[in-house]
């Protein structure tokens, strides 16, 4: 039996995905060669690369005018190519939005090229909500907001209105709900939150946002670059990307995004319920802002936790310990997990409260 895999990152993915990988590890396409022997520009694996864009475009329902890019160098090269690509040359000025972590180490890299505005941040309470009814100033070249933060497990669930570009770090939900791409000028998320293996970052812009810097970019650091490439600049994270594929293509074939947002909100409301009820326990974010995607809550003061420790370990849990930041525990129930797996660690809270209460 596998474990119930509630880990923040890298993260589960679905079982027939894991078999056609392995499969495909060992030999790719009846070629008698593994998928991760073969040239990144034969014709089997750019079928690969066009079919992973493809589904993003579909899953997604992205509309004409924007690019689907696979990077690499993960979310953290994008928190860089962003104001490399987007700030002004002369007197660059952007507005970010402070979330958690996350958004604040995007902050930092944006703060090396030009000026950064943050317009609003939830630091005050150690990021546990998100803040609203901040403006965004007219001048910024652009606005950068993070969707989930994955360690304080927050979310935006209304995105602003903003005068100029969007951006948005959407690592850890893109396609866990309905998005409207058409109010985004660029969005961007590393594999591993909700789509595939570490080593790929999937990148969606729009193409007539780019080049109006006047900066001269380093080419790999050039969006123009990997669009002219079709992601193929220079080798690309093979595996990571045929995995996204293969993730991408178990999202349509149960029902694509409409279908998994269902199942994410039973999830979320299965695991929230029990925090709420349970005596021993309380959630750490705001409930109007609570992550669909990951769920943060700690001990109540004097509850001593090594029995339930032992109890969720004993059940086949897996990585439900809090990030140090928050402390406590934090179940991430991404995309791949199953209902069930909630519902075991719901029963393991119920027990503890049961025996310990
Ligand atoms: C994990 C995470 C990152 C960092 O991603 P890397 O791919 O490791 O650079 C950035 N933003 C969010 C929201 C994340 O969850």
């Amino acid at each position: 039996m596998k474990k119930h895999n509630f880990s923040a990152g890298p993260c589960i993915l679905p079982p027939e995905v894991l078999r056609q990988a392995s499969q495909a590890v060992l030999d790719f396409d009846g070629l008698e060669l593994s998928l991760i022997e073969i040239s990144h520009r034969s014709k089997n694996f750019v079928a690969v690369m066009e079919k992973a864009q493809e589904l993003v475009r579909e899953l997604l329902k992205v509309p004409e005018g924007y690019s689907i890019l696979f990077l690499q160098g993960g979310a953290s090269l994008e928190f860089v190519m962003v104001p490399y690509n987007l700030m002004k040359n002369e007197n660059g000025r952007a507005a970010y939005l402070d979330t958690g972590t996350w958004a604040s180490n995007a902050i930092k890299e944006a703060q090396r090229i030009g000026q950064v505005d943050i317009v609003g941040s939830s630091k005050d309470k150690n990021y546990n909500y998100i803040p609203k009814g901040f403006s965004i100033p007219g001048e910024a070249d652009y606005f950068h907001c993070t969707s989930n933060n994955t360690i304080f497990g927050t979310q935006i669930k209304e995105f602003p209105e903003t005068p100029g570009l969007m951006v948005c770090d959407m690592s850890s939900d893109i396609f866990s709900k309905p998005l409207d791409v058409s109010k985004f000028d660029l969005i961007y998320a590393g594999a591993q939150k909700n789509m595939g293996p570490a080593g790929a970052t999937l990148v969606i812009v729009k193409d007539e946002i780019l080049g109006k810097t006047g900066r001269n970019i380093p080419a790999y650091l050039d969006y123009t670059t990997h669009i002219s490439k079709e992601s193929m600049f220079n080798t690309p994270p093979v595996f990571s990307v045929y995995v996204s594929m293969l993730t991408l293509q178990w999202l349509k074939d149960n029902g694509g995004v409409e279908w998994i947002t269902e199942v994410n909100k039973q999830k979320a409301e299965v695991m929230y319920n029990e925090i709420d009820r349970n005596s021993l326990f309380t959630g750490t974010a705001e409930k109007e802002d609570r992550s669909s995607m990951n769920a943060c809550f700690l001990p109540v003061n004097g509850v001593k936790t090594e029995a339930f420790d032992a109890m969720w370990k004993e059940a086949g849990i897996s990585g439900i310990n809090g990030h140090r930041s928050v402390g406590g525990y934090r179940a991430s129930m991404y995309n791949a997990l199953p209902l069930e797996s909630v519902k075991t660690l719901v029963d393991v809270m119920k027990e503890f409260e049961r025996t310990n209460g």
